[in-house]
């Protein structure tokens, strides 16, 4: 049995810089042929300058691959001089709440207190990327921050807003309320809950932000994506860290899939007869959505065993160690 895919796109994206840059990039680029890479570094990518230079870094990472980095700026509180300069360089620009997750202490404080600079963004069509979480109890953070969404979405109609890595039932019913609302979800969203993370042996290696949440949040988001809702895209929020970061007291937040995502999918799809989805909910949407014409491949996943590695260089993937159903064959 096999599966061909066109040119699959993971919209949401960790790569961090320098040597990390070098181990993970290359993964995602094998097997993808674009996606939206997270600005999160620090510092954070939030100027011209920086947003060029990292550019080129994560080009030069990816090297001979034919994969199309989508570039985001870190949100702040911009000029429209700057919006209008960046423009033509980014896909979108990613707002954090402050201390939200990885590397985000320098983000938005108070969300609504920059209507300014997203009534700019309306004006010049530069679509708004979210980290939904408030400051509340880690379970509720998200569907806290649905007021929030609901409040950006009536207020810019023209806004096209991206509610990043859903996790909740509220967040996929939000979804049906407005149209210019879209979503990306992981796929260990849609696999895990909160018992695999700590209702055993806590599992640093499936610990991400948001948390994965309970039974029928999982069921929610998968019944969407098995649809799929066309305005769900995948984005994998693949977040490497070094072992030492995850396997330690103060583990850092950050599920590792890069490599791992096409099959781990085909088997998702396969299970619940929904293989015939798989290509709209890898690509087709986020190239309407975001109206991207990415590099022509074809992805082919054959139904053969596959052992998730142990480690890529210093990163454990998620599941390490387990055997899946469906792996890459062939990319053309
Ligand atoms: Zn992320």
């Amino acid at each position: 049995m096999e599966l061909l895919l066109r040119s699959p796109l993971d919209m949401h994206i960790h790569f961090r810089q320098d040597a990390m840059l070098d181990v993970v990039a290359p993964l995602s680029a094998a097997h993808f042929a674009g996606g939206v890479i997270m600005p999160n570094l620090i510092p954070p990518v939030d100027s011209l300058d920086r947003l060029l230079w990292y550019t080129n870094e994560v080009r030069r990472a990816v090297g001979t691959h034919r994969f199309d980095p989508y570039m985001t700026l870190f949100f702040r509180d911009y000029t429209r001089e700057e919006l209008v300069a960046a423009k033509p360089h980014i896909i979108g620009i990613k707002l954090y709440p402050a201390g939200a997750t990885t590397n985000s202490d320098g983000g938005v404080k108070e969300v609504l207190s920059m209507k300014h600079v997203f009534a700019m963004m309306e004006e010049l069509d530069i679509p708004l990327l979210v980290h939904g979480e408030t400051h509340g109890f880690v379970l509720d953070r998200e569907r806290e921050f649905c007021e929030v969404y609901r409040t950006l979405a009536t207020a810019f109609p023209r806004l096209r807003i991206t509610m990043e890595h859903i996790t909740t039932e509220a967040a996929v019913s939000l979804l049906d309320e407005f149209e210019n609302l879209r979503a990306t979800v992981t796929p260990h969203h849609l696999l895990i809950t909160l018992d695999d993370v700590a209702g055993g042996m806590l599992n640093p290696h499936l610990f991400c932000k948001p948390i994965a949440k309970r039974p029928e949040d999982r069921d929610a988001l998968l019944a969407a994506a098995l649809r799929p809702h066309p305005r769900l895209m995948m984005g994998s929020d693949s977040a490497p860290h070094p072992i030492d970061k995850k396997e330690s007291a103060g583990c850092a937040a950050g599920i590792f899939t890069a490599p791992i995502i096409l099959p781990l999918l085909a088997e998702l799809f396969e299970k619940h007869d929904a293989l015939v989805n798989l290509q709209a909910f890898v690509s087709d949407h986020a190239r309407l959505l975001y109206n991207v014409e990415p590099p022509t491949t074809t992805v082919r996943l054959v139904k053969e065993s596959m052992i998730i590695p142990e480690q890529y260089e210093s990163v454990v993937p998620m599941w390490a160690g387990r055997t899946i159903s469906w792996r890459v064959a062939e990319v053309s």
